[in-house]
């Protein structure tokens, strides 16, 4: 007996375009004997499926768990409906449906199956562009969705027929695979004199040699140019340094593979996962075998990722050199240069080659960035193969714009219950990096379908990107800097309650206009309460203490004891010129230029200078990064800190480490001993405000929290204690995560005002 046929209408959500999903769903129906068809659409992958009930339903289970590494379901939604008695299962043309929108995948690294066609297929020996569905480029040439090649930079080039072939064979790994290319259709490489190479094998030849020698060479990555050399050789990065106006900033490097990046770094099970996942991140570890100095100038931790295109695989298989520095390929702080001719004019300056190639990246995008603390990895720059992967909301975030902070900008959209945050865009002061913020507004909007109808920015009126949402003409909502920073960290992990919220930051302004960023608030995502934060110190000089931290431990040291510093040895040598001394002075006394700061990573400068571990800062972060390398290991030891209303006061602590200094008490053990003082701070309030409000969920953000230490300690110690703790994970918890911050803050308030009404 024939058992009946069914019909269903499957519809799937999620990372499911641009990732071999349909052809999976093919073979999945073909497996069970499943007729009717799949499509893509701007809501993501439709399948009609007639069958048996069983084998509907082992149709269905297939689909939840063999799905491709790069897919990620979030939603399948099943009607029955009518049959109509199809004979097969087929793969239809996508359609443009509806103004919702679909997901677009992010850039995925060259897969193994890739690799080694490249030594296999005759149409593709060497060929540096292979791709198939389930690797290559993706955001970066995506101009419109669909994901379908006539919406991409590939558009240019015609399939070939053995290419085009395999792009409409179900059954081959690049049926449909929009990017699919070989060297007789596909783009080449290009050097400055125009020559091409499809032969990437035959490029590496030509290349290996000059970086052994020490060249420089500018190379187009999928989301824009790199700046690469030997990572052994001090003179070729000292001169990348020179020329790129790169000061001081540890340089990120590219490891030949896995085993050599363990020989080179220390590597945890989790770091290793993280390395050789396809989103491969740069990822910091702390430091086994030495690389050249200059590489990262004493910090005692690298950024390191593992090749992730088929040429730089190819690029290591020729060289002698098991480590490159892989530098973004820009000057001083301008965006990643993505452009072939921009790049040979540019960069040519810098780089002793440049080679491009001649399709173009849409998307600019930066390498992401990553460290992993208590076995959880952390993103601290999103970039590369994450952007433009949504981050689920609890709430209804529909046409809220988040305009994002000014330094390390990003900006976020809402669509539906998600939050779409751009790629990392960098500092808005500089005019190039502006001009990327606002044409990668542009199209995000097109992409997504994207309408603002409130524009959510920062407090403070001069960031450029708060003028940019002033600008667009439509209602704004101004959040505080430090309550989108434990906003984003909320939303980033579905919380809508009151919480305790531990913000330590460098900078934000605060409602009373002086500068936060060592607070302790209970809030929500519709409020916040400023409950105790670190003393604030007048900072003279403004912006200048971001260069100059002497200037900050000046300032703490002449508020805590006055003119007795002067008999101080070690308090007085950190003032380069003595003559400056009345007039700093008579700025901190009479509030010249002197904003009043509670920063924590203003603190983190003051301790860091003190102790002559970094009194001029040549990079941003950078005395807080060195006061942490600096951090003797084992030491258990803690300064004495005071309240005093609300306000927690550094008095004991300086003078104690005054004394430590002069009795000869190592800078390793002062930078242990500083950071315990603020770990044991973070639980006294914690433990404070729980006691005061019942409250048991700590939420930890801002820019201090990339210290390791600081967040390793912090969260174990407030775990012993019973605390739920909350760190942020999938967006930074530096300033490109509050875009989401106040994303969220602006949903919540457009959920108020419908229920208020
Ligand atoms: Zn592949
Ligand atoms: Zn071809």
């Amino acid at each position: 007996m024939k058992t009946a046929v069914r019909a269903q209408k499957i519809k799937i959500t999620g990372l499911v375009q641009g990732v071999g999903f349909r052809p999976f769903v093919y073979r999945v129906a073909v497996k069970n004997a499943i007729a009717g068809w799949v499509e893509n659409n701007n809501e993501g992958v439709s399948i009609h499926a007639e069958g048996s009930p069983r084998q509907l339903e082992q149709f269905l289970a297939d689909l939840k768990v063999q799905a491709p590494e790069a897919a990620s379901i979030r939603d399948i939604s099943i009607c029955e409906v009518q049959e109509h008695n199809y004979t097969d299962f087929q793969i239809q043309l996508s359609h443009n449906y509806s103004q919702l929108v679909t997901e677009v995948s992010p850039d995925i690294a060259v897969c193994i199956a890739c690799l080694h066609d490249l030594n296999q297929q005759t149409h593709r020996i060497n060929y540096p562009f292979i791709n198939c569905t389930n690797c290559g480029p993706r955001f970066t040439i995506t101009k419109a969705l669909p994901y379908d090649r006539d919406q991409t930079t590939m558009k240019p080039f015609a399939l070939c027929p053995v290419c085009k072939a395999e792009y409409k064979d179900l059954n081959d790994r690049r049926f449909h695979a929009q990017p699919v290319a070989c060297r007789h259709c596909g783009p080449a490489y290009q050097l400055q004199d125009s020559q091409l190479f499809t032969d990437g094998k035959a490029l590496a030849e030509l290349l290996s040699p000059q970086i052994e020698a020490g060249k420089i060479i500018a190379l187009k990555g999928l989301g824009g140019f790199h700046l690469i050399c030997n990572a052994h050789d001090n003179n070729a990065i000292s001169r990348l340094r020179q020329r790129k106006a790169r000061d001081g900033k540890p340089m990120a490097v590219m490891v030949k593979n896995i085993e050599k990046a363990a020989q080179y770094f220390q590597l945890s099970a989790t770091e290793k996962l993280q390395l050789e996942s396809w989103r491969r991140p740069i990822l910091l570890l702390k430091n086994k075998l030495p690389l050249a100095f200059e590489v990262s100038r004493g910090l005692n931790t690298t950024g390191v990722m593992l090749p992730y295109m088929p040429f730089h695989h190819q690029l290591f298989e020729k060289l002698n050199v098991d480590v490159l520095v892989m530098t973004s390929g820009n000057i001083a702080d301008e965006p990643v240069i993505i452009d072939d001719e921009e790049a040979f004019d540019k960069l040519g300056k810098i780089a002793d080659l440049v080679v491009g190639y001649n399709r173009a990246i849409h998307n600019r995008v930066d390498d992401s960035v990553a460290f992993v603390v208590n076995e959880k990895t952390r993103l601290i720059r999103r970039s590369r193969s994450f952007v433009p992967a949504p981050v689920q909301l609890t709430i209804e975030a529909e046409s809220v714009f988040a305009a994002g902070a000014e330094l390390v900008n990003t900006f976020a959209i809402g669509k539906a219950q998600q939050a779409i945050i751009s790629q990392h865009i960098g500092d808005l002061k500089n005019a190039e990096t502006l001009v990327f913020y606002e044409e990668s507004f542009k199209r995000f909007s097109a992409l997504f379908r994207f309408k603002p109808q409130l524009a959510v920015c920062d407090l403070h009126p001069d960031y450029l990107s708060t003028r940019f949402a002033h600008q667009l003409g439509i209602e704004t909502l101004e959040v505080q800097h430090h309550h989108a920073h434990i906003a984003s960290c909320m939303a980033e992990h579905g919380l809508d309650e009151k919480v305790i919220g531990i913000a330590l930051d460098g900078t934000g302004l605060g409602t009373n206009g002086a500068i936060w960023g060592g607070e302790y608030f209970i809030c929500d995502l519709s409020d916040f309460n400023r409950q105790y934060y670190f003393d604030p110190v007048p900072l003279p000089g403004g912006d200048k203490v971001t260069d100059q931290p002497w200037r900050t431990a000046f300032a703490y040291l002449y508020k805590y004891f006055g003119l007795s510093i002067f008999i101080d040895e070690n308090a007085m040598k950190l003032i380069p010129d003595q003559k400056d001394l009345p007039l700093l002075m008579q700025m901190i006394d009479q509030g010249i230029n002197s904003p009043l700061s509670s920063g924590a990573g203003r603190l983190f400068d003051a301790v860091a200078a003190l102790t002559g571990i970094c009194t001029q800062s040549s990079f941003h972060a950078e005395a807080p990064m060195r006061l942490e390398a600096a951090i003797k290991e084992n030491c258990q030891g803690k300064y004495l800190f005071e309240i005093e209303d609300q306000i927690i006061s550094f008095r004991k602590m300086f003078y104690k480490i005054l004394e430590d200094m002069k009795v000869g008490i190592s800078v390793g053990e002062i930078a242990a001993k500083f950071h315990n003082t603020i770990i044991v701070i973070n639980l006294k309030f914690a433990k404070a405000l729980r006691k005061k409000t019942g409250i048991n969920k700590v939420v930890l953000s801002g820019g201090s929290f990339q210290n390791r230490y600081l967040l390793e300690h912090t969260e174990n110690l407030l775990q012993k204690a019973g605390f739920e703790v909350f760190a942020h994970q999938k967006v930074p918890t530096n300033d490109g995560g509050i875009s989401l911050g106040q994303l969220a803050i602006g949903a919540k308030y457009l959920q108020n005002q419908i229920k208020n009404k």
